[in-house]
């Protein structure tokens, strides 16, 4: 397994950490309260749990978990933070293939078994969501990658995640089912280069960008 953690933004005792896990190196997002011994994850590919422990304090629990999508390389490990009791999150349009694995597996090619997690909460476009009393998810639905693409802004820690829809320089694949180029360049615009030039944005694969960076130079965009 690839691993290696990167701190991406702290702020008033919430730290935020990025790290490669699975197969091709999805980049998971590990925010965490130290002081309340809480932590929330953006996607949960295989490998996070492993690396959960390794990045997070001892002691610490997972109470919620964050979809971008419900593509095979973010999802693998999701049943086991939910069966130790973190809320599960996603957008609606993603959650069969959440809780139906064998749905994406054929597009997988990795033989590792898929374990289907449940999804308790439906996110739509525009929920805020209150984590734990601590964390502000600000969720925007922007479809073109996958049906239920979400892009996850912390306005407080100044960064978003945005899964497969913006890569640095580049945007992501479009030619599986939901996927859709010109709907993700539309939403791209209006949901993520709309937010501040200094946010950073950590995608699903990748090294992490700027909203400024990309909106003068990614080719989709500039
Ligand atoms: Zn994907
Ligand atoms: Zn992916």
């Amino acid at each position: 397994m690839s691993f290696g953690k990167f701190l991406v933004a702290s702020n008033g005792g919430v730290s935020v950490y990025a790290a490669k896990c699975g197969h091709i190196d999805t980049n998971v997002g590990f925010i965490e309260n130290v002081e309340r011994s809480e932590a929330v994850l953006i996607d949960a590919s295989f490998g996070s749990f492993a690396a959960s422990k390794k990045i997070l304090s001892h002691g610490t629990k997972v109470i919620a978990v964050f979809f971008t999508h419900g593509h095979w390389d973010h999802i693998g490990d999701g049943h086991i933070f939910r069966n130790l009791g973190a809320t599960t999150h996603a957008h609606g349009k993603d959650r069969a293939f959440i809780e139906r694995p064998q749905l994406m597996a054929m597009f997988a090619g990795i033989e590792d078994e898929l374990v289907p997690c449940g999804i308790d909460v439906d996110v739509e476009d525009g929920d805020e969501v209150s984590v734990g009393g601590w964390l502000r998810v600000s969720c925007r639905w922007v479809p073109g990658h996958a049906a239920g693409d979400l892009v996850f802004y912390l306005e407080d820690l100044g960064c978003a995640f945005t899964g497969d829809t913006l890569f640095a320089g580049c945007i992501g694949r479009t030619d599986l089912p939901g996927g859709d180029e010109q709907l993700l360049i539309d939403g791209i615009k209006r949901k993520i280069l709309t937010l501040p030039n200094d946010i950073t944005v950590i995608p699903g694969h990748g090294r992490h960008t700027t909203v400024g960076y990309e909106k003068a130079n990614n080719e989709f965009f500039a």
